[in-house]
């Protein structure tokens, strides 16, 4: 049988022009395919190293308490967290940095060389500054960060990839720098929901898979930096195999990526007491309702193995610590002195509507104990930001009002705070309306010779129409009374009426009231009207 000759590779441009007509058929226009750059043509003979890009050296150069200084700027409370955090940290990249240098030396002894990873775990509740110390110190150090959830993992992957994207995450979260990113921190939330005694979670998933697949992160693996799953990136290697005839392989290593593991380990904590409680006569009895400092040292490997990891999992993380519940206290003191405070942020978004926002501290106090009764640590912060302020916003914004004192009567009463503040604001711009209606008339005179009034229930419907329909005074006179110059000179031209008193029924219908005015200047039936 004769067989057709295969079609000839199509070139790039091509193959870029049938991707994206592809992709428009099937996705619209919201989706385009990148122009990929091309790099320069290697020259021929020279063997190629795969190459990773040369950014600066990553420089490690911190004492920890360097790092804690740098936490207690951001992070309340927590300082024991902040401390353990702080050494581990300087312990981890301080072996990275004496390993590169032996490499350089000796590679020999560099390879032979066993070092204990610090990775940590941190215990705690919801919204006590987990991520938010781990990302202060990443941000300190200048080394990227990933956080994902461990209840998205499966065995094979996670919802929309797999446990390595988080690996090359770091590269892009690095704008690239493959060297940089092998120094970064991992962080992995709800670690505990994939404790594997008797837990399904999502889909019919197990978690020791999951301890697994992160196992092997955890200790030293090459993760391509292209994903077998990304289209555009495995396009990118065609090419570049089809120009050269050979790819380059570019791969992260993980040795030197700090994991981070956190969660709330519930169970945790009664399952601790109820052991030191056998063992030592005089414990309280009391059921147990936060972990501690004190009760957090009798945890021990055995306790999370009981908790469902694998053993070789939680040898993985030998830096073990917790981070304490928040009380009111310590919100107040969140708001008050971290450098993160939320009240920074309110501070901004009021000031671009032109109010100045500031807060009593009876107010703050009573907003951290509303906060408190979330029970999900700072994040109960927002919460009541969001819901106490949200009409401020939407009332004040636009309003004139340009101070806004936050005190204990406005947090206890915010809608007759409000009420009352949009009612005086509205008394003050209505002040000012009036008075602006007041130069219109004294502007008409001054042009026309003819003298306007506004009588007061005239005076009354201009400033409702000119705060319903968002005018200025000048606007909305200007647009009413736009014929009142030729009529009024008219009338008096006919009667020598130089004096015209306006009421609500001239702002209602002015060109009516005109024409009525007109008609009557011709045939003065009832000269008593006039003024
Ligand atoms: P989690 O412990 O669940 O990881 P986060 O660290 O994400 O909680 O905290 C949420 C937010 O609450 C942080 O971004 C930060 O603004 C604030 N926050 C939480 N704990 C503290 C703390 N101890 N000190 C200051 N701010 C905190």
């Amino acid at each position: 049988m004769e067989q057709n000759p295969p079609p000839p590779f199509p070139s790039p441009e091509e193959l870029k022009a049938k991707i994206t007509e592809f992709m428009k058929s099937n996705f619209g226009d919201r989706v385009s395919v990148a122009t990929f750059t091309q790099p320069e043509p290697a020259e021929s003979g020279v063997e190629e190293k795969p190459e990773k890009v040369d950014h600066e050296e990553f420089v490690f150069n911190f004492l920890p308490r360097d790092i804690k200084a740098h936490l207690d700027r951001f992070v309340i409370k927590q300082d024991e967290a902040k401390k353990v955090l702080s050494i581990a940290v300087c312990d981890h990249y301080n072996h990275a940095n004496y390993l590169r240098r032996l490499e350089k030396e000796d590679p020999g002894r560099a390879e032979e060389t066993e070092y204990a990873k610090q990775n940590v775990i941190l215990v705690g509740p919801t919204g006590v500054g987990k991520t938010y110390l781990i990302k202060h110190i990443a941000d300190l150090i200048k080394v990227p960060f990933v956080k994902a959830d461990a209840t998205k993992f499966s065995e094979t992957g996670y919802v929309g990839g797999d446990v390595e994207d988080l690996v090359r995450e770091l590269v892009q979260k690095a704008n690239g720098d493959v060297n940089l990113a092998q120094f970064g921190i991992i962080y992995i939330d709800e670690i505990d929901k994939i404790a594997s005694a008797g837990n399904l979670i999502g889909r019919d998933v197990s978690g020791r898979g999951v301890q697994t697949t992160l196992l092997k992160l955890m200790e030293e693996t090459e993760v391509p930096v292209r994903s077998m799953n990304d289209l555009q990136a495995q396009l990118q290697a065609a090419f570049e195999f089809q120009r050269r005839g050979k790819a380059k392989r570019e791969t992260i290593n993980t040795r030197h990526i700090l994991f981070v593991v956190s969660g709330a380990f519930e169970k945790l904590k009664e399952q601790v007491a109820r052991r030191v409680r056998q063992g030592q006569i005089g414990f309280s009895a009391a059921p147990v309702q936060v972990m501690d400092n004190e009760l957090f040292q009798h945890v021990t490997t055995q306790d999370f193995v009981e908790y469902g990891f694998e053993p070789e999992f939680i040898g993985r993380l030998p830096v073990r610590v917790v981070c304490l519940d928040l009380d009111a206290e310590d919100l107040f003191k969140i708001m008050k002195y971290s450098e993160g405070s939320l009240l920074r942020q309110y501070e901004r978004a009021f000031r671009a509507y032109g109010i100045e926002i500031s807060f009593d501290d009876e107010a703050l106090r009573l907003m951290a104990e509303a906060a408190a009764e979330e029970k999900t640590g700072a994040r109960g912060l927002l919460t009541v930001f969001e819901k106490l302020f949200r009409d401020y916003k939407y009332y004040l914004a636009g309003s004139g009002l340009s101070q806004l004192r936050v005190t204990a009567e406005l947090v206890r009463e915010p809608k007759r705070v409000l009420d009352r503040l949009m009612a005086e604001s509205h008394e003050h711009t209505g002040k000012a309306l009036e008075v602006s209606a007041h130069q219109f008339a004294d502007r008409f005179k001054k042009e026309y010779g003819l003298e306007v009034m506004f009588d007061d229930s005239a005076l009354r419907r201009l400033v409702d129409r000119a705060q319903t329909e968002r005018m200025t005074m000048a606007e909305l006179c200007a647009h009413l009374f736009k014929d009142y110059q030729f009529g009024l000179s008219l009338i008096q031209k006919n009667s020598g009426q130089k004096k015209f008193v306006l009421n609500a029924e001239a702002v209602d219908a002015p060109d009516k009231f005109l024409s009525d005015l007109v008609v009557r200047s011709y045939y003065p039936v009832a000269p008593a009207q006039k003024a």
